[in-house]
């Protein structure tokens, strides 16, 4: 029996996941030993995204369907994106108010000890970090989003300007299929680069034994998260279901961009997976290239979740009761929030201060959860990822039929 290479990987890195976890556990130096194997896999799979990116966004919105215009594709992404969003805060909102995992904590607000992190963000950073002042120093600095808006601009300045963009067009496309050949030679490495990653990342963390403490502290926060992340799977997983054909095969065909998710914990460095997975999966790659990449920087249903109960747990730990219009600003705050953080690894803590500043919560909260977070960005990040897949395969289902209603008329 002949087995394809994307069933070799798939399996190589399924059991990589389960390997790194165990031999990270127990083989503490060795795993450290191999810190940069890891590291070479991320530099790798991160040293093609801007190319990537850019010209995954000009080809994909230059070739989208003549009838479903970029305007309703992007209308309908942007409103997916939302909708999914603000359903994850719900459901770890739900979660964290049955389980209640903060109420046996009972700690004391130390007015000494206030968090003294420097990345204390507003919301005006948010519209800010839309917009660069220099295209060059994002890429430098992997900050995707206004290098995706500076892609769009382009794009629709050269569907614009008709005829007379036809080569650049090309050129996009042309380059956009080089940096995929690029990227499937990469992703050969998957199940080497996220062993790697896992196991040295246990073992930092003092492995299994060492880890098995700080867990046992927020045991039942961390289980509110996991719990909260699996039904928002389900949930988008009948979203897929009631909107597209893929069903249960979608799954499988995304599984890679979803380990290599939990592997790396980071949005950005999965989206060249991502994007080959969908391709595999048989979705328009225009509508991909333009869905995937926004989604990867603007689409966190995980992190979303994560904020909404992390922000209660904390309220729960210390005894502070948050009332349902104190609850209402967290969903909001918690919304925006994933919305701003980056797709990479632990931006969520970052920004769920805002969160917890919005509803007076004591920063100094967030330290409770260091120890346990790059274990749960693992999860959340793999949910984010799975909210951009399901994203490309609703958003090109709904811009058919509305082609097809607008084409009937
Ligand atoms: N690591 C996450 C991502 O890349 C973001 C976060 O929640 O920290 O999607």
């Amino acid at each position: 029996m002949k087995i394809s290479q994307s069933t070799f990987i798939l399996w190589g890195t399924f059991f990589s996941v389960i390997l790194g976890l165990l031999i990270g556990g127990f083989f503490l130096e060795t795993s450290l030993k191999i810190q940069w194997v890891g590291q070479l896999f991320l530099n790798a799979l991160k040293m093609t995204i801007i190319p990537l990116i850019f010209s995954a966004v000009v080809s994909g919105i230059c070739n989208l369907n003549k009838n479903s215009d970029f305007g309703m594709t992007g209308f309908i992404t942007v409103t997916y994106y939302t909708i999914t969003t603000s359903i994850a805060v719900l459901i770890g909102l739900l979660c964290v108010n049955l389980l209640e995992p903060g109420k046996s904590l009972k700690l004391n607000i130390n007015e000494s000890n206030q968090y003294t992190g420097n990345d204390v963000i507003s919301f005006s950073d948010i519209p800010l970090s839309m917009v660069t002042d220099n295209l060059f120093k994002s890429a430098t600095n992997g900050e995707l989003l206004p290098i995706i808006i500076f892609a769009v601009l382009f794009a629709v300045a050269l569907l614009k300007i008709g005829r007379k963009g036809e080569r650049l067009t090309v050129f996009f496309g042309d380059l956009n299929t080089v940096m995929m050949q690029i990227v499937s030679w990469i992703m050969l490495l998957t199940p080497i680069g996220v062993f790697a990653l896992v196991s040295s990342r246990v073992a930092e963390a003092g492995g299994l034994e060492g880890f098995s403490g700080e867990i046992k502290a927020v045991g039942r926060y961390v289980v509110c998260v996991i719990f909260g992340l699996a039904i928002h799977f389900f949930f988008l997983f009948l979203v897929l279901n009631r909107i597209t054909n893929y069903g249960l095969s979608y799954i499988k065909s995304l599984l890679r961009a979803l380990l290599t998710a939990f592997g790396t914990a980071s949005s950005s460095a999965t989206l060249p997976t991502s994007l080959a997975c969908t391709y595999e999966a048989g979705v328009n790659p225009s509508t991909s290239k333009f869905v995937l990449p926004l989604g990867a920087t603007i689409n966190m249903d995980g992190t979303a979740l994560y904020e909404a109960v992390a922000v209660m747990f904390i309220a729960q730990a210390y005894g502070i009761e948050l009332s349902i219009a104190q609850q209402l600003i967290v969903f909001i705050t918690a919304t925006l929030a994933a919305i701003g953080a980056a797709g990479i690894p632990q931006a969520g803590l970052v920004t769920m201060v805002l969160v917890l500043t919005a509803v007076n919560l004591p920063l100094e909260g967030v330290g409770i959860l260091l120890a346990v977070d790059w274990f749960l960005d693992r999860f959340r990040t793999t949910i984010n990822v799975w909210g951009d897949g399901v994203g490309a395969a609703v958003v090109e289902q709904i811009t058919k039929r509305q082609s097809e209603i607008k084409g009937s008329n």
